[in-house]
């Protein structure tokens, strides 16, 4: 469910028309609907109430202040992947104690600034990132509550690039190694263990791997407790997915998510923690382009839109699908051509979307890409000096400049011209 509809012929996100924001911010543009944000929070949350839950977003899926401010206004805490994203966090005003930190490369400066800043949990992958935390904690007179991430080696059967609790995946501390380590952090100093962490893929579709996964780590936890250690929380990780076809692909909904948790790990008496990023975010932002040129080429036609990989990488990346929707309402009765969706950039892999049938397009016209508000914006480039893309926030029937378009003269200043180029 989103706020993305069509009132009297045109696209809306809430209350406000698109072609309004487009006439304002121009395009390329992303637009984010606090409303299906809010919704989605609390549509996960809700299915956990009555139990010792954390939800901590996943920031790294879409970390705008705004976004991570209008959920942390929620109660949400955060799922951070590096100090950049901690500083964001913070900034956003997620309080320490509803952070967690995971993430298989943490160097020393952010252990200690994550450290300092006294959050709630760190999610350690490996024995040397272990080791490094206990020195940098006994060094500075601070306790670091740990989780380990355990790879449970289950198949999440998603996308290869998105799929990491299998044991050939970078991710976590394998399955047969974990005991050894978990004796191994209790004796170290400035150490804490907490609690056994699992994420094992995104854009899950089906709670299968998920069900399998949260039953091993279930008698991880009781294999654990019978070795002395006190496991007082779980971190399921994010991972669930979204529909990103409209009606056609149907995610399982999160109150039947929250029921298979209950009866996997319920029983432990652990706090809850989960790390949602698509699932709030996905489909509570929009890419919106405009049409440069319709192009009949030999054996198709071409749309070439102003939005480009740079600015969504995830067709390219990950075979991903995105509806395509005009902003002005197709009629019922006007005829459709099918289009490959391609932008400007000197790459074959610059494209939307391949054999896409739509309502005949002309330059001008604008399309809304849907589902681009996880994993869009944050993994924007500016690739052909291409300005990045700015970042809309719908609030009811306001609307505002979340993050602006840069200017060229600021893109071009951040480049310094040696000295033996300018004597
Ligand atoms: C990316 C990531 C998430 C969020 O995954 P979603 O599929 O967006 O819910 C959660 N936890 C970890 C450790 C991640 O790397």
């Amino acid at each position: 469910m989103h706020h993305f509809q069509y009132k009297d012929g045109t696209l809306h996100a809430e209350d406000v028309p698109l072609t309004d924001i487009a006439a304002e911010v121009g395009t390329p543009f992303y637009c984010y609907s606090t409303a299906t944000l809010e919704r989605h929070y609390r549509v996960f949350a809700e299915a956990f109430e009555g139990t010792d839950t954390l939800v901590c977003y996943s920031v790294k899926a879409n970390s705008n202040l705004a976004v991570i401010k209008t959920l942390g206004d929620l109660g949400s805490g955060a799922d951070i992947v590096s100090e950049g994203e901690l500083r964001r966090a913070l900034a956003a005003g997620i309080p320490p104690e509803r952070i967690v930190f995971s993430g298989v490369g943490k160097q020393a400066q952010e252990l200690a600034f994550a450290l300092e800043t006294g959050i709630h949990q760190f999610n350690v992958e490996s024995e040397p990132e272990l080791e490094l935390l206990s020195q940098i904690a006994s060094n500075m007179g601070k306790e670091a509550a740990i989780a380990l991430r355990v790879n449970p080696d289950v198949d999440a059967k998603t996308h290869e690039k998105i799929t990491t609790g299998k044991a050939e995946n970078k991710f976590g501390i394998s399955w047969l190694q974990a005991p050894r380590v978990y004796a191994r952090a209790a004796a170290l100093p400035g150490i804490k263990v907490a609690g056994v962490d699992v994420h094992i893929g995104s854009q899950l579709t089906d709670l299968a791997p998920f069900e399998e996964a949260f039953t091993r780590v279930a008698s991880m936890v009781e294999e654990l407790r019978a070795a002395g250690h006190d496991i007082t929380r779980l971190d399921l990780g994010g991972g669930l997915g979204i529909p990103y076809r409209g009606t056609n692909d149907v995610p399982p909904p999160p109150a039947d998510y929250a029921a298979m948790v209950k009866r996997t790990v319920g029983h432990l008496g652990c706090q809850l923690m989960f790390e949602p990023g698509r699932m709030i975010a996905g489909n509570a932002g929009i890419l919106v382009v405009n049409v440069i040129f319709e192009k009949h080429g030999e054996d198709r036609s071409f749309l070439i839109i102003d939005g480009a990989m740079n600015d969504l990488i995830r067709p390219t990346l990950y075979d991903a699908y995105h509806d395509i929707q005009p902003v002005t309402e197709t009629a019922p009765d006007e005829a459709r051509l099918t289009y490959d969706i391609v932008g400007p950039i000197c790459e074959t892999g610059d494209f939307f979307a391949k054999g896409r049938t739509l309502s005949a397009q002309k330059p001008g016209d604008l399309l809304a890409v849907m589902s681009a508000g996880a994993y869009g914006a944050v993994q924007a480039s500016t690739y052909n000096t291409r300005p990045l893309v700015p970042e809309v926030m719908v609030n009811g029937s306001q609307f505002t400049v979340i993050r602006p378009r840069p200017s060229y003269d600021v893109m071009l200043e951040q480049d310094r011209l040696p000295d033996w180029l300018t004597n």
